[in-house]
């Protein structure tokens, strides 16, 4: 789809990113584990933050491998190399490291699976019996996560799945126009003008929230924050057939009086085939899209929900053939 001039401003997101996954030989056997997606797609709209916490306390490439293991406290398996336990040293590091990257306002993070440092859900558990499972978080993941709860947080097995891709995608995008929308309470009222849409596609009863927050009209910064932690905690939701559909429809609703019988007839068709599962999003997205912008409607044409992130990432197409 194309951009117009009442388009939501593109903000590059700030993306941090665990090094190995841009191709960085950090790994512990001196290689890496570079994601074409995040590389060569997603990096030339970013601006990336580059962390290996294994390497930057002090480990060395190539090391011996570390493991997590489960330890009397639940939630806080030991990270050990051998005989030597590193947790307490990760731990204070990360700490600091989370610290300072919460200054630079990251807007997302990407993070590697399965590793013991950066590992989101699925590092390697060893458990107290013995038993091994693929339920650990990565000590660096987990204080990230403790810490900052609201980031866009995801790994590179997220995006094997292109719904999901889409749904980081977005919100990634959201995140760095919220951070860079205009001050105060026009500010916030404009954004949430602009992502009405988005916010109805995947959570309606925190757009009704977010309403009732900003119709109490009071512009304090627990307002802002509060906005933040429900409009984060809405884009982490994955869309559903259902709530696009219901988006769709209502978006029709500006368009329709306008329209022939045979265009209308087309465009309900579209959305009600991509609401009971034959054809992709994109088809009804890109059909009301068009006439929008040939009516020029002026409340959607500045709706994020229609280019959410640069179309250049191509999502929209990669979930219509999931
Ligand atoms: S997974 Fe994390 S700690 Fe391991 S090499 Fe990659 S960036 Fe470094």
């Amino acid at each position: 789809m194309e951009r117009t001039d009442s388009s939501p401003p593109l903000i590059r997101p700030r993306l941090g990113v665990s090094s190995c996954l841009l191709g960085r030989p950090v790994r512990y056997d001196g290689g890496h584990r570079r994601d074409d997606f995040l590389a060569d797609q997603l990096g030339p709209h970013v601006d990336f933050v580059e962390v290996c916490p294994e390497v930057e306390i002090g480990l060395g490439t190539p090391r011996p491998t570390i493991d997590l293991y489960e330890s009397d406290d639940p939630g806080r398996p030991r990270l050990r190399r051998g005989e030597v336990d590193l947790t307490e040293t990760m731990e204070t590091f990360a700490e600091t490291r989370v610290a300072a990257l919460k200054e630079l306002e990251l807007d997302g993070y990407a993070l590697k699976a399965r590793s013991p440092s950066c590992g989101l859900r699925d590092a390697k558990l060893i458990r107290l019996d013995g038993r091994v499972e693929r339920e650990g978080k990565g000590v660096f993941a987990r204080v990230l996560r403790s810490r900052w709860p609201d980031l866009v947080a995801f790994d590179e097995s997220d995006l094997e799945e292109p719904a999901v891709t889409e749904a980081r995608m977005t919100a990634l995008f959201a995140r760095a126009r919220f951070r860079a929308r205009p001050p105060g309470m026009a500010g916030l009222q404009e954004f949430h003008r602009r992502h009405k849409y988005l916010l109805l596609s995947r959570a309606p009863e925190i757009l009704r929230e977010l309403g009732a927050l900003l119709g109490r009209g009071e512009d304090c910064e627990e307002t802002h924050r509060r906005y933040e932690t429900l409009f984060c905690f809405a884009l982490s939701n994955v869309p559903t057939r259902g709530r696009q559909t219901d988006a769709l429809f209502h978006m029709f609703g500006y368009v329709s009086s306008k329209l022939e019988s045979i265009d209308k007839r087309e465009l309900v068709d579209s959305i009600e085939d991509y609401g009971s599962g034959h054809i992709g999003l994109a088809i009804p997205a890109r059909l009301l899209w068009h006439w929008v912008r040939h009516f020029e409607d002026p409340y959607l044409l500045e709706q994020a929900y229609f280019l959410p992130y640069p179309p250049e990432l191509g999502l929209l197409d990669s979930i219509s053939a999931a």
